[in-house]
């Protein structure tokens, strides 16, 4: 990090992240679904400023959104997810076809597995932006923002679908955390290409929400609780729209 508060690449937010939320996460959160919940919360937050057209609600929505998302990959230890990134999104070109623009057909080939490059490791949001814009930035743009929050919603359905077949089907935790780390790569990817569409650096967004504490308590180390005191009466959060903006 340029110096011991401000986090600029990938890695460096998410361990960020885990220092402000960690803690309080582990608390409040039990269960990764009540995490998944609460990303789909904040996606949905973030789908109704875009309903309202290009607002400054959005940039904060997208890092609120950012914020869920490593909570979950921080929910295993030593989830790295500039790594996934690097591994479904490669330097070269989209991970199906190979090409930059991406060429897929609707039924796309299998998924090419390409070494990761490590300087992607080191890239801070804008550069994942600009990369995911070159690859899929004119495909997403002629199929339209409904599309593209269409694919966001079906990333959470799909952190659902592993959440809820650890129950059914039996596979070992390393393997369940491989598929993890790769779907909520795809969570960011849409939430790049939705920043690219409106035209929000991520690195701007992020920092002004978080660099200084948390938004909601101001705290570097979150100290939110699930009720809060105001004229000495103790109220509750009601609804979704009272609940934290982390
Ligand atoms: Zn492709
Ligand atoms: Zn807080």
């Amino acid at each position: 990090m340029k110096n011991n508060t401000t986090p600029s690449n990938v890695a460096e937010w998410q361990k960020f992240l885990h220092e402000m939320y960690g803690d309080n996460n582990a608390v409040y959160y039990q269960s990764i679904l009540q995490l998944i919940a609460m990303l789909s919360l904040t996606v949905k937050k973030l789908a109704d400023s875009i309903r309202k057209g290009k607002n400054e609600e959005t940039p904060k929505r997208i890092a609120n959104c950012i914020s869920k998302t490593f909570a979950i990959a921080n929910r295993f230890q030593g989830m790295d997810m500039a790594s996934f990134l690097a591994i479904k999104y490669p330097i070269d070109g989209c991970a199906y076809c190979g090409e930059k623009p991406c060429k897929c057909e609707e039924n796309r080939s299998e998924h090419i597995p390409s070494a990761k490059t490590e300087s992607q490791l080191g890239w801070n949001f804008k550069n994942w932006q600009v990369h995911l814009d070159d690859v899929y930035g004119p495909k997403n743009r002629s199929a339209g923002i409904d599309y593209i929050i269409l694919r966001l919603f079906q990333e959470l359905s799909e952190l659902l679908a592993i959440a809820t077949e650890v129950d059914y089907i039996s596979r070992p935790a390393t393997v369940i955390k491989q598929e993890y780390g790769k779907e909520l790569a795809d969570v960011f990817a849409w939430l790049f290409a939705i920043a690219n569409v409106f035209e929000i650096n991520i690195d701007h967004a992020t920092l002004s929400i978080y660099s200084n504490g948390c938004p909601t308590c101001g705290k570097k180390k979150c100290e939110c609780t699930k009720f809060f005191i105001t004229d000495g009466q103790i109220s509750h959060i009601t609804n979704a729209n009272s609940l934290p903006n982390h």
